[in-house]
């Protein structure tokens, strides 16, 4: 429409995750962030979740450039995806983009244009204009967006908390926000995460003294579980590390791959002699050992997961260990997490996580912090994002309390369009927007990668095995039947389904007692295994589900 500002959620709005919004005037499209989310626990088979962005396909011409807050998955998780059907430029912070080239890389993307900013740059895409100011939140570089529009001032503020004590010392640039309210700022979108809690969010520099007092009186060897991409939180390790005389080993490829990006960036202080290879693990007494990998959410195959089910090549869990979960049981994943304490418990270790000990601060604003930043932006609209449904009520809510009028607060749903012109702004319709499935992290085949479970089915089809086992022995008492759609040519499928029928009955004769009990380690390797096979047998990528059913 002829002078109107549509702004346009694809992702982000009915969930943590999938963070993705397109803004539109005339002939122009920018977009904000490109995320992923990780799949419940419902969704079988299925290994992330990206939102559907045909719109930005059917408006390929329009689109000026792609603009990242920060380098966390449920911002860019998506972006490769996206830069496999389109071409353009990229714009975001040093790590943010170090953190992309590595995917680009991996997904032979290396030709795409990504250009590097920094806090207060400014940058003109179409008819839009782009300020990036620094916020503080979990991940270091991120930013949040001042964007000039024909219609008005726009401010988004990424993700963020009010750190007054970031761990690089980067302070948060209120004096900007500030600017920005002081300028009229026309629509503010801002982080809903954290909207249901009261208060300030902790700094992150809370969680050093709760690692000081865990590595002042850890006996043997610690090993911390923490995400990947939190490199403030790393760092915190490391220094505390250093203090005690530990040595510091990075097990797990993604922690490895972000940690050397971020020491390459100069993100991350980490002396040479600090850091260790696994192999020199073994050389090492127990009390100079640290640690550091992933697995936080119980992931069936993280090396965390499969350190608590003694299934780690080289780490075998023993009395004097301490665990530590340094990061937030994301909801859905607490019986998964749950289970990987038990085995830790069960091998000897010490667990500390979330609910025993402040061994994590959150990366999001509270309620107060919220309250802060709609005060210093002043908006005229209020738009919050990022989250579930009652975590934008809850942020509406406290938006209503500092007089923002209701009817110029707007709750979106995915794929609704705000129309804003300078008479007013109004919701206007819905695009073609949703969920879609991708399954295939594994088996290294990366041009297969992208495959929508719609396209998948047709192409591939769907093996499930279904398996009654004995829930305290793991014995099967049934099964396993194997039942496949669209995966085979039926006078070839019965040979194939024996095959099939006998690798799940090897492979379950093989696991461990340990895992035999626990239905979704199960899952995850019969999955595993069979792709394998399937993969290399025939060369095809159907589902594979398992349905286990423990009596
Ligand atoms: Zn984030
Ligand atoms: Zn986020």
């Amino acid at each position: 429409m002829e002078n109107t500002l549509s702004v346009i959620p694809l992702g982000g709005v009915e969930e943590i995750g999938l963070n993705m919004t397109v803004f539109e005037y005339g002939n122009d499209i920018i977009i904000v962030d490109a995320g992923l989310m990780f799949p419940e626990e419902e969704m079988l088979g299925v290994d992330f979740v990206i939102p559907d962005f045909s719109y930005i396909l059917d408006n390929r011409e329009k689109v000026r450039g792609i603009v990242l807050t920060h380098g966390h998955e449920d911002h860019i998780g998506a972006l490769h995806f996206l830069l496999k059907e389109i071409d353009a430029p990229v714009y975001g912070t040093p790590l943010t983009l170090g953190l992309v080239r590595s995917k680009l890389r991996e997904h032979h993307l290396e030709d795409r244009e990504l250009i590097p900013v920094k806090p207060r740059d400014v940058i003109n895409l179409g008819v839009f204009s782009i300020e990036f100011i620094r916020v503080t939140h979990s991940i270091v570089d991120g930013v949040g967006l001042g964007i000039q529009t024909p219609v008005g001032l726009v401010v988004h503020t990424g993700d963020f908390k009010l750190d007054p004590t970031p761990v690089d010392g980067q302070l948060m640039d209120f004096h900007k926000f500030a600017e920005y309210g002081e300028r009229g700022t026309l629509l503010f979108l801002s982080d809903s995460t954290n909207a249901e809690k009261g208060g300030f969010t902790f700094s992150e520099k809370e969680v050093r003294r709760v690692f000081e007092d865990i590595f002042a009186h850890a006996p043997g060897r610690i090993i911390i579980a923490t995400f990947a991409s939190n490199i403030h939180r790393i760092q915190q390790v490391i220094d505390v590390a250093i203090m005690y005389g530990r040595k510091v080993i990075m097990c797990g490829k993604s922690i490895v791959a972000n940690a050397q990006i971020a020491l390459d960036l100069g993100y991350l202080n980490l002396p040479q002699d600090t850091w260790l290879r696994l192999d020199n693990l073994k050389d090492l007494k127990d009390n100079e050992v640290v640690v550091i990998t992933t697995g936080s959410q119980g992931e069936p195959m993280s090396v965390l997961s499969r350190i608590a089910t003694g299934e780690h090549k080289i780490i075998e869990i023993k009395e004097g260990d301490t665990v530590i979960l340094s990061a937030r049981m994301i909801p859905g994943n607490e019986r998964s997490i749950g289970r990987i304490i038990n085995h830790l418990f069960r091998r000897g270790a010490d667990v500390i996580y979330e609910k025993v000990s402040e061994v994590h601060v959150s990366g999001h604003a509270s309620k107060e912090e919220l309250k802060l930043m709609l005060n210093l932006v002043r908006p005229k609209y209020f738009m919050p994002i990022h989250g579930e449904y009652r975590h934008l009520v809850y942020h509406s809510k406290l938006a209503k309390k500092l007089d923002i009028p209701k009817e110029n607060i707007f709750i979106l749903q995915n794929g609704d369009v705000l129309d804003i012109t300078q008479e007013g702004a109004s919701r206007n319709g819905r695009i073609n927007s949703g969920r879609i499935f991708v399954d295939g992290k594994g088996v290294g085949d990366v041009e297969d990668m992208v495959l929508r479970d719609r396209r998948r089915l047709a192409h591939d089809g769907i093996v499930l095995i279904l398996l009654a086992i004995e829930k305290l022995t793991g014995n099967i008492v049934s099964g396993p039947d194997i039942i496949s759609r669209g995966f085979v040519f039926e006078d070839a499928s019965q040979e194939i389904i024996n095959d099939v029928r006998e690798l799940v009955i090897n492979t379950m004769e093989e696991l461990d007692k340990e895992i035999l009990t626990d239905a979704s380690l199960i899952q995850a390797k019969l999955r595993s295994v069979l792709k394998k096979y399937l993969m290399n047998t025939m060369g095809r990528r159907p589902m594979i589900m398992p349905i286990i059913i423990e009596v």
